[in-house]
């Protein structure tokens, strides 16, 4: 089914569906190695397409399950791997419920994601990050420069700010237009993300931070200060620290004391040492977490 170098197998790629086939045989492998499926796992691929992916995976497991939009490659799909070795679900991964799969292992979600709905469906995913294990995923570079930016960075917004809560996040490696056909007009790259077990990050990062401050630790916290950023992992209020960040970097020009007015008062964020004038890439995810739990807590 996996093409060779330039061809699509006679299927015209659909730009509305994203569609641009990965045609490298050397990238296709470094993507694999790095996903490393092993058998008893639970894999699902999103827009497996011709199936560059799709096959090499299914050398390394015995089931493999995809979820695919396009109609005509769904049906080279089924003709090509028998459905005990491959579970086709037709339609829109945004709306595909991964929570609700069928596990026989831990569950690896992977893909050469559509660029063009690739934020929503990374919003879309945080919801199965409670039954996750990890996913990878080919992304334009850009949205992956974003998902792992640092605070104070032009990158940092409401997707690097909700992905870091629920997520580690790695860039693997970037891969050039021409490993595709046809090539985007964008660098692309591999992302690696493992969902944080909160209840444990406070206890791992704290012992990073034993002797100084951790070195990239995601959540911002005064040295020594462990016993509160423990307590400043977890919002209690999940929807709350989701509208919040989402006011915050909906006006990201605009100061806190004008973007979280519906939330909060001034004088009430000074009392909570977050400055009014700040703006919304100046906060780190910690944070906006205390600022969710402090509300949380005046609320109830
Ligand atoms: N995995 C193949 C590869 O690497 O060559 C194809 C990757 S292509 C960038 C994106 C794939 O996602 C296409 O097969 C496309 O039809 C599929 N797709 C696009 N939108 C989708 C959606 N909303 N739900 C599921 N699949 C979708």
């Amino acid at each position: 089914m996996a093409k060779s170098s330039g061809q699509l197998a006679g299927h015209v790629a659909r730009k509305r569906f994203g569609q641009n086939f990965l045609v490298s045989t050397g990238i296709i492998q470094q993507i694999v190695d790095a996903i490393a499926p092993r058998a008893g796992e639970t894999v699902v691929e999103i827009g497996p397409g011709l199936g560059a992916l799709t096959e090499p995976l299914l050398a390394c497991i015995d089931h493999l399950q995809v979820v695919e939009i396009d109609r005509d490659l769904i049906a080279r799909l089924r003709q090509c791997w028998p459905a005990e070795r491959l579970t086709v679900h037709e339609g829109d991964a945004l709306a595909f419920d991964f929570s609700a799969l069928k596990r026989t292992g831990p569950l690896k979600i992977v893909g050469n994601l559509p660029y063009n709905i690739s934020s929503p469906l990374l919003f879309h995913l945080v919801e199965s990050a409670p039954v996750v294990h990890d996913m990878h995923f080919m992304l334009q570079k850009e949205v992956v420069d974003r998902m792992v930016a640092e605070p104070g960075s032009s990158a940092f917004g409401r997707l690097s700010v909700m992905l870091q809560y629920h997520y580690h996040m790695e860039c693997l490696f970037t891969v050039p237009p021409d490993a595709f056909e046809p090539p985007p007009k964008v660098m692309s790259a591999i992302v690696r993300l493992i969902p944080r077990d909160k209840r444990k990050v406070g206890a791992d990062e704290a012992t990073a931070l034993q002797g100084g401050r951790a070195k990239n630790a995601l959540f911002a916290v005064a040295d020594g200060d462990t016993a509160q950023h423990a307590e400043n992992d977890t919002a209690k209020d999940e929807a709350l620290f989701a509208r919040i960040v989402a006011a915050a970097f909906g006006q990201r020009r605009k100061m806190l004391r004008n973007t979280l007015r519906g939330f909060i008062n001034e004088a009430d964020l000074t009392a909570l040492d977050i400055s009014p004038t700040a703006r919304a890439e100046e906060l780190g995810v910690g944070e906006y977490v205390r600022l969710a739990n402090a509300l949380t807590n005046t609320l109830t």
